[in-house]
C-alpha cells in the first residue's frame, strides 16, 4: 500500500490508514469548485472523485443538545439555534427590511450575533471563530466548519437578497467537469492526499524533477534572478532561478523574506495551535446511529473539544463494519494551552467531551487512531488582514519574479488556494 514519504508532498493534507479505517488529519473535505474539480480531472483523478451527500445534517451543540443547523432561510425560524429576538431580526432581515450594517471589515464574533442575536446560530460564528474577519457582502453561507478561530465570511444583509445574489452569481456548469451541487463536499476514494501524489505523479512525468526533504533557509535576489540556499542531507546547496513561487506558510515567508518591508505584516498573520484526535467507537457505544457531516461546539458550553467531523458518516467505506469513525479538532485561539497537553491527555479531553454529546457516558475508551497536533495550523483572518495583504502584494510587486502562494491568500482552505501572487504574471513574466 502506498504511503506518504517523510518530508513529502502535500503539506497539510494528510491521509493514513490503519486497522481497516482510512482517515485525514488535515483537511478532511474540500468544496469541489471548478479549479479544483479541473485540477483533479487534469492529473487523472476523475474516477476517484467522491462527493458526499448534501442532505447530512449539520449539528451545534447548544444548551446541552444536539440541534440541527438551519440549511435554508425557512429553517431558521424554526431553529432552536436561534432565540424570539434572533428570529425576528432573522425574518426582519430576510426581507431585507433592515440589514445589519456592518464595517467594511468586521469580526465574525460581531457579525454573527449582529445578525442573529445571542443565540446559538450567533455563537456559532461568535465562539467558534473569535477573531475572523468578515468581508462585506450579502451572501449566506450556512455551511459549518472549523477555523480555530477563523472562518464564515460573508454574512449579513437581507438572507432572501442574498440567497438570490448567490443564484445570480453561480456560474453555469463546465460540461467537461463532474457535476456538483451547492453544499456537496469532496474527496478522494484514496483520501485527500490522492490530489498532491497525483500532481507529483504528473509532474514526475513530464519531466520535472521534485526533491523531497529539502528546506529552503535562505533567499537573496541576485541582479534577475533568485539564489535559493537548501538544507538537504547531503549538506546546503544552492540553486539559481529567474522566478521562485514561495508557497510556504506566512510566518515561513516572514522569515525568508527578512529583509523586505512586507516581512511584519506576513508575521503578524496568526496560526493558532490545532490537534487532531482521531477516535473510532463501536457503534453500540454511540447514543444513536451516526447519520450527519459533525457538530460544532460554540464557546461557553463546557466542551473542550471545537467540533468533530462525523467522518464514516461523511464518506461510507471509512470504517470497518460495526465502528464509527470521528475526526474532533481541539485548540485554536480560545485554547492556547493545549499545544502543552500529550497526545494521550488530548485525547481523554475528546473522549470526555463526546461522552456529554455523542457516545454513551458509560462508552469505555475508545481505539485512539491518532492524535497529530499542529502547531500553525490555520492562518487566521484578523482585523487588518486585507490591509496587510495589500501591503505585501504592494512590496512583492516590486521584487520581479517572486510569487507567493498559499491558504493565508485566499480563503483558509482548499477552495481558497490561489495561484501565484505577485506584480503581475503577465506574459513577459512567466515562470521559468
Ligand atoms: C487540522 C486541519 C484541518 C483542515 N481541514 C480542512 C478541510 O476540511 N477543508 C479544507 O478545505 N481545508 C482544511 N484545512 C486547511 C487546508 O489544509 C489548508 O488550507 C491547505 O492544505 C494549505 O495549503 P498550503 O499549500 O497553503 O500550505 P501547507 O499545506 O501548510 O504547505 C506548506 C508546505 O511548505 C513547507 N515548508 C514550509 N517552510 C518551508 C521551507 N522553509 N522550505 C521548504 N518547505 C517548507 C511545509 O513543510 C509544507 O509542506 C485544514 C487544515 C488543518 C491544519
Amino acid at each position: 500500500m502506498w504511503s506518504k514519504p517523510v518530508g513529502g508532498w502535500g503539506g497539510a493534507i494528510v491521509t493514513r490508514r490503519a486497522a481497516g479505517f482510512q482517515w485525514e488529519e488535515g483537511p478532511n473535505s474540500f468544496s469541489p469548485t471548478p479549479e479544483l474539480l479541473a485540477l483533479a480531472i487534469a492529473v487523472g483523478l476523475r474516477d476517484e472523485l467522491m462527493l458526499a451527500d448534501r442532505r447530512l445534517p449539520r449539528y451545534v451543540w447548544w444548551q446541552g443538545r444536539l440541534q440541527a443547523v438551519p440549511m435554508a432561510p425557512p429553517g431558521l425560524l424554526t431553529t432552536g439555534l436561534l432565540s424570539p429576538w434572533g428570529k425576528l431580526r432573522a425574518a426582519i432581515g430576510a426581507l431585507g427590511f433592515v440589514p445589519p450594517s456592518f464595517a467594511a471589515e468586521e469580526t465574525v464574533g460581531g457579525v454573527f450575533p449582529a445578525a442573529f442575536g445571542a443565540g446559538g446560530f450567533g455563537a456559532v460564528g461568535g465562539s467558534l471563530c473569535v477573531g475572523g474577519v468578515c468581508r462585506r457582502s450579502r451572501g449566506f453561507v450556512p455551511r459549518g466548519g472549523i477555523s480555530a478561530g477563523g472562518g464564515h465570511r460573508g454574512v449579513g444583509g437581507g438572507l432572501v437578497a442574498g440567497f438570490a445574489q448567490a443564484l445570480r452569481q453561480r456560474r453555469a456548469p463546465d460540461p467537461q467537469l463532474p457535476q456538483t451541487k451547492p453544499g456537496e463536499l469532496g474527496s478522494f476514494r484514496e483520501g485527500i492526499e490522492a490530489l498532491p501524489r497525483a500532481i507529483a505523479v504528473d509532474l514526475a512525468q513530464r519531466g520535472g524533477a521534485i526533491g523531497l526533504g529539502q528546506r529552503l533557509i535562505r533567499l537573496e535576489p541576485l541582479g534577475d534572478r533568485w539564489r535559493a540556499t537548501l538544507a538537504t542531507a547531503e549538506g546546503e546547496q544552492t540553486q539559481e532561478a529567474r522566478s521562485v513561487v514561495l508557497a510556504v506558510p506566512a510566518h515561513g515567508a516572514a522569515k525568508l523574506l527578512a529583509w523586505l518591508p512586507a516581512a511584519a505584516s506576513l508575521a503578524a498573520i496568526p496560526y493558532p495551535a490545532v490537534a487532531c484526535a482521531v477516535l473510532a467507537y463501536p457503534d453500540g457505544d454511540l447514543r444513536q446511529p451516526l447519520r450527519g457531516f459533525g457538530h460544532l461546539v460554540p464557546r461557553g458550553q463546557g466542551i473542550r473539544t471545537l467540533g468533530t467531523i462525523w467522518a464514516s458518516s461523511l464518506f461510507p467505506g471509512r470504517a470497518p463494519s460495526g465502528f464509527s469513525l470521528l475526526l474532533n479538532f481541539i485548540g485554536g485561539v480560545t485554547d492556547s494551552d493545549l499545544a502543552a497537553l500529550p497526545p494521550d491527555a488530548i485525547a481523554a479531553a475528546v473522549h470526555r467531551d463526546l461522552q456529554q454529546i455523542l457516545v454513551k457516558p458509560t462508552a469505555p475508551s475508545p481505539q485512539v487512531l491518532a492524535v497529530n497536533l499542529w502547531r500553525q495550523a490555520i492562518p487566521q483572518f484578523t482585523v487588518g488582514h486585507r490591509s496587510r495583504l495589500a501591503q505585501v502584494e504592494a512590496v512583492v510587486a516590486g521584487e520581479p519574479g517572486l510569487f507567493l502562494a498559499g491558504n493565508y491568500l485566499g480563503g483558509g482552505g482548499l477552495r481558497g488556494l490561489r495561484a501565484p501572487r505577485s506584480g503581475g504574471c503577465g506574459p513577459s513574466r512567466r515562470l521559468s
